[in-house]
C-alpha cells in the first residue's frame, strides 16, 4: 500500500503559526485516512519552530528554489532569520517521504513551507504570487508529486497509478 505526505494543520492539529488547524473534509482524505496511509507531517514544527509562532515568508524577489540553492532567506514578520528551521523542517519531510516510500502528497496551499501553487510575496501585505514553499519545492526535487487541498481527485488519480505500476 502506497501511504501519503499530508500536511498536518490539513488533518485539524493545531500546528499553523496563529496555533490553529484547517481541518478539510474531503472524501479522499476520510477515505485515506480510513485505509491507514496518511502520514502527517508539519515541516516547521519539525524543523523546530514553535507554535504559535510569528508568520514568515520567503524574501521579495526570491523561490523556494533560491532558499534551497542559493541563500536566500525565510524571514518572519518580526525581521528574524529563519531559513535554517524551515530548510531542516524540508529536509524532515523529505526523510519521513522516503521511510514509506512516498510518491505523493498533498500540502496546505499558499505556506512559505508546504505551498505548491502559490506563496506570498514577501512583503505581509496578503499578495499572492506564483510558486511553491520550501517543502514543496523540496519533495518535488526528489521526485515527489506535490498537490494542494484543492487537488484531492488528482492527487488520488496520482495515487492510483503509482499503485498500478507497482512502484512501491
Ligand atoms: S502549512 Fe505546512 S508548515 Fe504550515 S502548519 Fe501546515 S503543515 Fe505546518
Amino acid at each position: 500500500m502506497q501511504y501519503v505526505l499530508i500536511s498536518s494543520c490539513l488533518l485539524g492539529n493545531p500546528v499553523r503559526y496563529d496555533g490553529r488547524g484547517v481541518p478539510n473534509g474531503d472524501a479522499v482524505l476520510a477515505r485515506w485516512l480510513a485505509e491507514g496511509r496518511v502520514v502527517p507531517v508539519c515541516p516547521e514544527v519539525a524543523g523546530g519552530m514553535p507554535i504559535p509562532r510569528p508568520p514568515a515568508e520567503i524574501e521579495p524577489g526570491r523561490l523556494a528554489a533560491a532558499v534551497l540553492d542559493a541563500g536566500a532567506r525565510v524571514v518572519a514578520v518580526t525581521g528574524e532569520d529563519v531559513t535554517l528551521p524551515f530548510v531542516h523542517g524540508a529536509q524532515a519531510a523529505l526523510a519521513a517521504a522516503r521511510e514509506r516510500g512516498i510518491r505523493v502528497a498533498v500540502l496546505k496551499e499558499g505556506s512559505p513551507s508546504c505551498g505548491s501553487g502559490y506563496v506570498y510575496d514577501g512583503h505581509f501585505v496578503g499578495r499572492r504570487q506564483p510558486g511553491v514553499g520550501v517543502t514543496a519545492e523540496l519533495l518535488t526535487r526528489a521526485g515527489l508529486r506535490v498537490f494542494s487541498e484543492k487537488q484531492w481527485a488528482e492527487a488520488e488519480a496520482c495515487l492510483v497509478e503509482c499503485e498500478a505500476r507497482h512502484v512501491d
